[in-house]
């Protein structure tokens, strides 16, 4: 979908649902997704874009000054280590302070055999995690699962089920935890209303400044 606004906004996206308010993100490269009710006018929805004008270019603006690392550059729990690949006949990964080492057949890639280390590290990390603060806060889950699909850090769901993202172990320590009990707050409170945030102050009461960090930092922590 390609929605021309002004001379410098264009929609990229117009995601039509079951919802009550209008929502306007700008990802990647600096596209506009905007989000709607389904039976909104669209030229409520253009006035509400047009509105919004001078944040959206901003934010465009922002995204395209940042840099996004490169691929000889990987995090794990918030240290930047340098890629090193050794041709090997067994596929492995190891790391120490600055490097991470992956042995790789001819056959497979970096990218595959990064996915799979990331996705047994953050499992091997979290879960313990997710448990100590469960115990601490006298909350239930009832699985954890590392998924390398979502775009999202975790989700919970209504069963309890908390799926974090395989980039979790990236992160800085402080901010994963925050992560966990982000999570971990929904099996209290599925939505992000006040009640939600005043659930996860109680249980973390510095988490605002991790979330503006993960605002501002977290694309930088990607495959
Ligand atoms: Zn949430």
């Amino acid at each position: 979908m390609f929605l021309p606004i002004t001379e410098e906004i264009t929609i990229d996206n117009l995601i039509r649902s079951n919802r009550r308010s209008v929502s306007l993100e700008i990802r990647g490269k600096g596209e506009l997704i905007v989000r709607a009710p389904l039976r909104l006018a669209h030229s409520s929805i253009l006035d509400i874009v047009r509105k919004k004008a001078e944040w959206i270019k901003e934010k465009q603006q922002q995204m395209k000054a940042r840099k996004l690392p490169s691929d000889n550059e990987k995090y794990f729990l918030g240290q930047k280590l340098n890629v090193i690949t050794i041709p090997g006949e067994k596929a492995s990964v190891s790391f120490d302070e600055n490097n991470l080492f992956i042995t790789m057949p001819q056959h497979r890639t970096v990218q595959a055999l990064l996915s799979r280390w990331y996705k047994a590290k953050t499992l091997e990390i979290v879960l313990p995690r997710t448990v100590h603060f469960a115990k601490e806060f006298g909350l239930g889950f009832t699985k954890v699962s590392i998924s390398t699909a979502s775009r999202r850090w975790g989700s919970c769901n209504k069963k309890g089920h908390i799926t974090f993202s395989f980039r979790l172990i990236m992160l800085p320590s402080d901010i994963v935890d925050y992560i966990i009990i982000h999570e971990l707050a929904h099996i209290v409170e599925l939505n992000h209303s006040s009640r939600f945030w005043a659930t996860v102050h109680k249980m973390m009461p510095e988490y605002e400044q991790h979330e503006k960090w993960l605002k501002h930092n977290g694309y930088k922590f990607s495959l």
